[in-house]
């Protein structure tokens, strides 16, 4: 009764691009939940579609309705049989009649009904009452990519404070090493403007190896001045590099082969003492991701996000191939917070880490931040800096006052 949907409602707001997406208030009869979902940069064919063809607008004049009117009277806490429901009235298998980003924020709105209905925290209501972990808040805070002049090809450069012993000492050890970055990067780009990039790193003009020294550089600064550890990542998105025609990556100053591109990741690696590495390949070479892993599988994350687009069956495949030790965890680019936690539960039960992540295009909205502490994940990705990427690391804090006692996640 308590959690009986009264009413849903979708609206069309926007993202810290300026892009449209969908937020959804859902009623239930003594419950609110509202829920908005982030936008990516580009859709692969292996993922869900983020909206209709006809975009938000085509959501508020088609969708709405017939959600709405499906989901009323159900009960908000049944949560597989309000996705079940929506899968039907899209009749796709990509979500292409009523968005991927539609049927997050409804799925996630839903539950947050649901847990307002039983007054009890989302983490809990999804998690269950044991929920006593906190992620390790891995951030992004400085941006290169292949479609920007002058700055490094390495699309980002993030840190994870791994000897941090709250989550407080974490938030603020990566605020204080995006501000150390900040003073290093005007001290060796004369051009630097201060501009930061989409996630909120910085953006200098420099080479990939003189980013990653000055990164390391910060960290080590910042780990003296704490006393814990702090580690290095980057996320290549080489599938961006990739050049089909000439079987080659193009690098801004050179080009390098499969083996070339091998040898070049096992370097930083190596140099760098690298904490994480995604996608260090192209999505297609399985033989670069197994045999990375195998050699780096004990001591460093390598991560597939293009290469699993959080996509299940993908990950099966790179179970059964052991191409990587951890997967992104996009849950706009799977659709439904059931099948987000299916693909979850399935990489933790073979020792893949999920680590759950946030999208380019962001809102205020902080229901991952509830996610990853509900189901489990080692690491939360987001940024440093910036209202829509603060929010959840902001709600990470309120979330371990909250818990009694609350451990940081076991990374290993
Ligand atoms: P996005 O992020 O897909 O949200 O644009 C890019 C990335 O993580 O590679
Ligand atoms: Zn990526």
């Amino acid at each position: 009764m308590d959690s009986v949907i009264e009413d849903v409602r979708v609206r069309k707001v926007f993202d810290s691009r300026g892009n449209p997406t969908v937020e959804v208030d859902v009623i239930t009869w003594n419950g609110f939940g509202r829920a908005t979902a982030p936008t990516g940069v580009k859709t692969s064919l292996r993922e869900v579609q983020s909206f209709p063809q006809g975009g938000v607008d085509q959501v508020i004049s088609e969708v709405e309705y017939l959600i709405a009117s499906e989901l009323i009277g159900m009960s908000a806490e049944d949560i597989e049989d309000i996705d079940l429901v929506l899968k039907e009235i899209d009749g796709t298998d990509n979500l292409s009649s009523i968005g991927g980003n539609t049927a997050i924020a409804v799925s996630m709105a839903v539950a947050k009904a649901a847990a307002v209905s039983y007054n009890i925290p989302l983490y809990s209501f999804l998690g269950g009452n044991f929920v006593n972990k906190i992620p390790y808040p891995l951030v992004n805070i400085m941006n290169g990519g292949v479609n920007l002049n002058n700055v490094p090809d390495i699309k980002e450069f993030l840190v994870v404070p791994i000897g941090a012993n709250d989550i407080k000492e974490a938030v603020f050890a990566n605020v204080a090493i995006h501000n150390k970055l900040k003073e290093l990067i005007a001290k060796n780009d004369l051009d630097f403007t201060y501009g930061k990039a989409d996630k909120g790193g910085w953006i200098p003009n420099i080479s990939n190896e003189k980013a990653l020294e000055l990164q390391v550089k910060a960290c080590e600064e910042i780990s003296d001045e704490l006393g814990f550890l702090i580690k290095s990542g980057v996320d290549i998105a080489a599938s961006d590099l990739w050049d089909k025609n000439k079987q080659k990556y193009v690098y801004s100053d050179t080009e390098r082969d499969a083996g070339e591109q091998f040898e070049y990741i096992k370097d930083l690696i190596e140099t760098y003492n690298l904490f994480y590495v995604e996608d260090p390949f192209d999505k297609r070479d399985y033989a670069g991701f197994s045999e990375l892993t195998a050699k780096f599988g004990n001591k460093c994350q390598i991560c597939g996000d293009d290469l699993f687009v959080s996509n299940l069956e993908l990950l099966v495949d790179g179970i059964n191939k052991e191409l990587a030790n951890s997967i992104l965890i996009k849950p706009n680019q799977i659709g439904f917070l059931s099948d987000t936690y299916a693909t979850v539960k399935l990489a933790k039960e073979n020792k893949i880490m999920p680590i759950i992540s946030h999208r380019s295009g962001e809102t205020s909205d902080n229901t991952i931040a509830q996610l990853a502490v509900a189901f489990g994940t080692p690491m939360i990705k987001t940024g440093t800096v910036g209202g829509e990427r603060t929010a959840k690391l902001n709600e990470l804090i309120r979330i371990e006052e909250e818990l009694n006692n609350p451990k940081m996640a076991d990374l290993f």
